[in-house]
């Protein structure tokens, strides 16, 4: 650090994303992605015009892109907003509602806690119970905003839809910021409460389910006060947050909805192999709704980590005390989980002997 960094830069851990090593050709299982290629219509789009008009500034509102995730949901593009990814859509929510407090679980996605400190939010960690799922009324009257990741990060654990219902009922006085980078791969979604519910802001992603991580397009869907809000922080931070390739990408991508379906069923099964496959050599895994699993093995999540590393194979060990023990998967194709099944048990018999 510099003598002239601010003070909460200096306390700051950034957060820690996924390896992306260069030495070698990996099977890459440790960041969530999408194992199937972007919409060949998205990417056909892109056309010579596109790209020679990037002399031009993207349009501020995105309202081409804007209007074809309005569609997609049957929502008004007022109750839309587009951000460059995710997590930038998370950061806007944060400065806008969390400033005076937030919540969330303990074991979650560790961005919301370093965006928290960043901000300078305080933040306070509710406990997930012993199975890893949560207690709705833990969340009740918290008087502080709430963030909750549905399927939640790190577990795969989705809350019944009613559970999540009746967090957002029960505080009305304050914001209820749902997380949804996984719901696409389980079987509810948050968006239609947005029409019920003045507190609600739904948080959305391409990079999961729509195979689009590394063109950084997210969307919050939310009642459109709120998007005013947060349009005000987005047009004070970067009003032209999200540029005009990943914009043709990300419409097309969205209307592509057979290629879409298409690749999220093959990921909901290829996870139902991954999963005996890993409680047949005796790994404990958790219930996923999302394109990942996490499992505890006997010998400990980061020497298995280390292990698959050696061979060829990445996949994300975290040490928070709760989770040091598992490591979490994320589903790629057959022939992937395949591979990855063939070493576990590769390492798992030279362990016996
Ligand atoms: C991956 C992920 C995000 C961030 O996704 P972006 O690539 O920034 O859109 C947000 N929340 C959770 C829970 C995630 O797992």
């Amino acid at each position: 650090m510099s003598r002239f960094a601010d003070s909460r830069i200096n306390a700051i851990s950034p957060y820690v994303p996924g390896e992306q090593p260069r030495d070698r050709k990996y099977i890459k299982l440790n960041t969530n992605e999408n194992p199937y290629y972007t919409s060949a219509r998205a990417v056909a789009a892109v056309d010579g015009e596109t790209l020679l008009n990037l002399k031009r500034y993207s349009d501020p509102e995105s309202r081409e892109l804007t209007a074809a995730i309005a569609a997609r949901y049957g929502v008004d593009c007022a109750e839309v907003l587009v951000t460059n990814g995710s997590d930038e859509a998370l950061a806007f929510a944060f400065y806008a509602y969390c400033r005076q407090g937030v919540c969330f679980p303990d074991v979650t996605y560790g961005f919301y806690e370093v965006i928290a400190k960043l901000f300078g939010c305080p933040c306070e960690k509710i406990s997930l119970l012993e199975d890893f799922t949560l207690r709705p009324s833990d969340y009740f009257g918290k008087g502080k905003s709430i963030v909750i990741a549905n399927p939640n990060a790190q577990t795969g654990i989705a809350a019944d839809g009613g559970d999540i219902e009746s967090i957002i009922a029960n505080n009305r006085e304050n914001i209820v910021i749902v997380d949804q980078a996984y719901a696409d791969f389980s079987d509810w979604n948050a968006v239609p409460l947005i029409k019920k519910y003045d507190n609600l802001v739904t948080v959305n992603t391409f990079s999961k389910s729509r195979s689009l991580a590394g063109a950084r397009v997210g969307y919050i869907i939310a009642p459109p006060q709120l998007i005013e809000d947060i349009k005000k922080v987005k047009d004070s931070f970067h009003p032209y947050n999200v540029n005009a390739v990943s914009s043709v990408l990300a419409k097309n991508a969205i209307e592509d909805e057979e290629y879409f379906k298409s690749t999220v069923e093959k990921i909901v099964k290829t996870r139902g192999f991954l999963v005996d496959g890993l409680k047949e050599y005796g790994f404990e895994v958790l219930p996923s709704s999302a394109n990942f699993v996490l499992a505890k093995c006997a010998m400990g999540g980061e020497r298995l980590y280390k292990l698959l590393k050696d061979r060829g194979i990445l996949v994300r060990h975290f040490g928070d005390e709760r989770i040091k023990d598992y490591i979490r998967i994320t589903v790629g194709t057959d022939s992937e989980t395949g591979k990855l099944l063939n070493v576990i048990k590769e390492i798992l018999d030279d362990e016996k002997c």
